[in-house]
């Protein structure tokens, strides 16, 4: 098994999950089973509690895990199925050597960070990036860890130790640290300064990690003088500095550190596969996009893209599939509520509307009348989990006349209880304990639009994350209105997909599509609602 070693320096936000996710794709073009591990040294056990608003995404995995959303750029970069254990964090390391303790495992001992601590997180990387996660049901070959925060922070201390001793563990030859950090540019010439870089390395060497590589963010590429100068500063090679500067789309990263070498220096040859002539491909294609498709995105942290980034990936995979470019209107759900907002006449001038995922009742009567304009106007509208919950009210309380329809989310006394709290959830921990992970869905019909951009199959499984479902007693009423429910779960009871009839496409699905979707193979509602809003036949 080799080891790459993402860390990074100087500010968060570099681009190191985009670095780390594209040396995975390197590794994959070199023909080996990839598999990669995100720490955290936050103190949650998982992300499943945390604010999109800080944090971004939380992302599901397969098994349930709610992870930290670069677990979504490794899938999607990579084209992985990964694992809650593929998320390391503070929380859960703690835990497990807690646990240990009370079970008597250190018995007669002091139980300290180093060793038990440290430990605890080699044998865990030791044992998750044995997992096949490629779906070839094979040991993975190489694992891309990357670690969250900077170089220096307290929390991070003791994964870096972990981290050091490893390279003994694993044998110095096997495992390649790779620095993320950023060079600015300075004064009227443009001047690239490495001092932050320096200091960065110099606190990394200090902890004893000597990098191997250092990928530089930049606006544009390093030139000659840089890179010998960081060289002779932070003890590399001048052939292992990488700038990582400003490219026309994120394809273009793996290809970018290619050409400058990256693959000599972590010894594989990315001329293996063909994987590397499909980037390039698709990196060509994606800066040749035709034609604007506005897709208005009704939220409630409009603008903050990390919160809805696979939201977002999905609706830029499907944009290829169709030949357009995408351009997400974000529209702030509460404003709608004012019929006067100037973001109706951004809604109304849409091609497609999309209602992401979402907690908490801020914004969901805005989300209602986006459905409704939807509905009633036949524009493509596709309503993920909540979104789908939204607009079965909007059609309890339009269509079924039942006034103040509402989800016992936001309205525990509605008369009209339409989205009802799932029985088997908990009341009193919030922690992992929502309906999670990869469900199968059924087709309930022959003949569908969305079986028919699923491939016709009878079942999909799709990543699910939610505490409430279409109340099952009012389905039948609502189906002989006309939306149907073409989608349910395994008992045929719950409420998966719904398709309304006669309507160009108002799909929502409970599930969230957009956690599976990869840059060659678009999440099938999401090409729905590219396809319907650019006219082409599903
Ligand atoms: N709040 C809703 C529920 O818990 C929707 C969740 C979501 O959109 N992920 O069911």
């Amino acid at each position: 098994m080799k080891y790459v070693v993402v860390s990074g320096g100087v500010l968060s936000g570099l681009g190191k999950g985009v670095t780390a996710s594209s040396i995975g794709v390197l590794l994959k073009s070199a023909g080996l089973r990839v598999t990669a591990i995100k720490i955290d040294p936050y103190l949650n056990s998982d992300a499943g509690t945390m604010s999109p608003f800080e944090h971004g995404e939380v992302f599901v995995l397969d098994d349930g895990g709610e992870a930290d959303l670069d677990l979504g750029n490794y899938e999607r970069f990579c084209d992985l199925n990964l694992f809650r254990d593929n998320n390391i964090t503070t929380g859960k390391i703690y835990s497990r050597v807690i646990e240990a303790e009370r079970r008597g495992d250190y018995l007669g001992k002091t139980v300290q960070v180093i060793p038990h601590i440290t430990d605890s997180v080699q044998d865990w990387i030791e044992n998750v990036s044995k997992q096949p996660a490629d779906g070839s049901g094979l040991e993975p070959e190489a694992c891309v860890i990357e670690l969250g925060g900077t170089v220096g922070d307290i929390e991070s201390a003791p994964f870096i130790e972990a981290l050091r001793q490893f390279q003994f563990r694993v044998g110095r030859e096997n495992i390649c640290f790779v620095h993320v950090s950023l060079v600015p540019v300075m004064g009227p010439v443009g001047e690239q300064k490495t001092k932050p870089t320096q200091h960065t390395v110099k606190e990394l060497r200090g902890l004893g990690i000597s990098p191997d590589v250092l990928v530089c963010r930049s606006q544009s590429p390093l030139t000659k003088e840089t890179r010998e100068k960081l060289a002779a500063f932070c003890h590399v090679s001048p052939n292992s500095v990488m700038s990582a500067h400003d490219v026309s789309n994120i394809y273009r990263v793996p290809l970018m550190l290619k050409d400058q070498g990256i693959c000599q220096a972590l010894e594989i040859n990315c001329n293996a596969t063909d994987l590397i002539p499909r980037w390039e491909k698709m990196a060509d294609r994606v800066d040749n996009l035709g034609q604007d498709i506005h897709i208005a995105m009704v939220g409630k942290y409009t603008g903050l893209t990390d919160s809805y980034l696979s939201v977002i990936k999905s609706l830029q995979h499907a944009s290829y599939s169709v030949n357009r470019t995408l351009v997400i209107d974000w529209i702030e759900a509460s404003n709608l509520e004012n019929q006067e907002h100037e973001d109706w006449n951004t809604l109304r001038a849409a091609n497609g509307i999309l209602v992401p995922g979402g907690f908490g009742d801020r914004g969901i009567e805005g989300k209602i009348l986006a459905a409704e304009y939807a509905r009633t106007n036949n524009i493509p509208y596709l309503g993920i989990c909540l979104g789908l919950q939204v607009a079965t009210i909007e059609f309890c309380r339009n269509v079924l006349g039942m006034e103040n329809a509402n989800s016992t989310e936001f309205d525990e006394n509605t008369p009209h209880p339409a989205v009802i709290f799932m029985p088997e959830i908990s009341k009193t921990h919030l922690g992992g304990t929502m309906r999670l992970g990869s469900r199968p869905t059924n087709f309930q019909v022959n003949e569908c639009m969305i079986k028919r951009l699923y491939n016709g199959v009878e079942q999909v499984d799709e990543r699910h994350r939610h505490r409430y479902e279409v109340n099952p007693d009012l389905i039948k009423q609502i189906e002989d209105a006309g939306l149907i429910f073409v989608g349910k779960d395994e008992t045929g009871q719950r409420c998966e997909i719904f398709e309304l009839e006669g309507h160009p496409y108002y799909v929502g699905v409970q599930y969230h599509p957009e956690f599976k979707s990869r840059p060659e193979r678009p999440s099938p509602p999401f090409l729905g609602l590219l396809m319907a809003a650019t006219g082409k036949q599903i």
